[in-house]
């Protein structure tokens, strides 16, 4: 299994295959975005993050990634994400079930 954190929560949480051939969390598909491949088929397009890592002294309201979430909706800046299953691993994302599937 691999566990996958942001600002010191839990992002996504399951079986390596998984998670790695499909990311649910757009933390986890930006940072599988920029792992080098040096076969052609595995090359992705990079997701570049935009803006900075949150200060602790002062977290953001809703989910922690929403400054930064290119997937980001009114709902992620008032209600933080609750850990729960979905497609066979644990993700804290409001539209994990979505994620995955946009960019396939
Ligand atoms: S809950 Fe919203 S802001 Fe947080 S990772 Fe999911 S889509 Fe992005």
């Amino acid at each position: 299994d691999v566990m996958v954190m942001y600002f010191g929560g839990v992002a996504e949480l399951g079986d390596k295959k998984r998670i790695f051939s499909n990311p649910r969390h757009p933390y986890t598909r930006a940072l599988m975005s920029a792992t080098p491949s040096i076969f052609e088929a595995d090359r992705t397009i990079k997701i570049k993050l935009q803006g900075e890592m949150p200060s602790p002294l002062n977290p953001p309201s809703g989910c922690t990634f929403h400054q930064r979430c290119p997937y980001v909706i009114d709902r992620c800046r008032s209600e933080e994400p609750k850990l729960r299953e979905v497609d066979g691993r644990q993700v804290s994302c409001h539209r994990a079930e979505e994620v995955g599937d946009m960019d396939a």
